[in-house]
């Protein structure tokens, strides 16, 4: 089989050894703390961009809970743009998020984006992010391939997919098998939005491998109103998952407040998709009763 490469030549699936679908052709399925990545269910994963307070935290995946999401996402690490934005509670984020975690039983997922944060991040967080400003950085993908960690690997904002499954194949060429791909938008010539996300990308990855993709439509838009509709699109598409900005206060967030979601409008957006989810043959991976591990329920 073969992959188009940037250059418009071909590059053999043999390239990708251990990623390819022929390594696995049945599929990977993640198993996040008891929650399947990968199988039928759709799994949504939902919070603020940062980790701010533990108010905004706790109140934030309390309702996404409550709306369905089974894992909680939240940056302790934030790759800022400029210097002089919030570059997040680090440290203090990070035990933000494992107490939160217990508080509600939800896995979390948070971005590392130096080798020397990977020690603390495993020991609280249930996944490993790597943005799409840290897909080439191979020092940390090979480090974080060395644990035993499940992780979301964001796609680079100008990776080719090609370049994309070739820095997954980093990480399991170190031993971690445990990945995720997360579609997140790529840089076109188009304005209208933060980035084009790239839907393409969500039949091409789960045909040329075995790895479950996921969809981010937040950092894909940049618009808050635009990510129900690409979340409905990204399922139809074939996304094993998704990863939504959500914040109680968006007008407020100290990132991304223009792309989040309020709570409300979050839940809205779960009752459209399930609807999606059945009609492509999938459903809204689902929960265990408040204080247990989410788990995707029989059908
Ligand atoms: C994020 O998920 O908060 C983030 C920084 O995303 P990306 O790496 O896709 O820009
Ligand atoms: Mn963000």
């Amino acid at each position: 089989m073969l992959i188009q490469s940037s250059s418009g030549a071909f590059a053999e699936d043999a390239a990708f050894k251990l990623v390819s679908r022929e390594a696995r052709p049945a599929g990977t399925v993640v198993n996040v703390s008891g929650v399947e990545i990968g199988g039928i269910g759709v799994v949504v994963m939902a919070g603020p961009c940062a980790v701010e307070n533990p108010e905004q935290l706790l109140a934030t995946a309390k309702a996404v809970r409550s709306s369905g999401a089974s894992i909680l996402r939240g940056g302790a690490f934030k790759p800022r743009t400029s210097p002089y934005s919030f570059q997040g509670l680090k440290e203090e984020g990070l035990e933000l998020l494992a107490w939160v975690s217990s508080e509600t039983g939800l896995p979390v997922v948070t971005e590392v984006m130096d080798t020397r944060q990977v020690e603390a991040t495993c020991r609280h967080a249930d996944i490993l992010q790597v943005g799409s400003r840290h897909m080439h950085d191979y020092a940390l993908l090979e480090e974080i391939g060395r644990h035993d960690k499940p992780v979301l690997l964001k796609r680079g904002m100008s990776a080719t997919l090609e370049e994309f499954l070739l820095a997954a194949e980093y990480i399991l060429k170190q031993g971690n098998e445990q990945v995720i791909l997360c579609e997140r938008g790529i840089r076109t010539f188009e304005h209208a939005t933060r980035n084009t996300l790239d839907l393409n990308a969500v039949p091409v990855l789960k045909r040329h491998s075995h790895l479950p993709v996921v969809v981010d439509p937040s950092h894909g838009t940049g618009h808050w109103w635009m990510a129900p509709w690409m979340s409905k699109a990204a399922v139809a598409a074939g996304a094993d998952g998704l990863l939504v900005e959500v914040h109680c206060n968006p007008r407020e967030a100290l990132s991304d407040g223009p792309q989040s979601l309020r709570p409300d409008r979050f839940d809205l957006m779960m009752n459209e998709l399930r609807a999606v989810a059945l009609a492509v043959g999938r459903r809204i991976a689902g929960r265990c009763p408040e204080g247990d591990r989410a788990v995707v329920p029989d059908p």
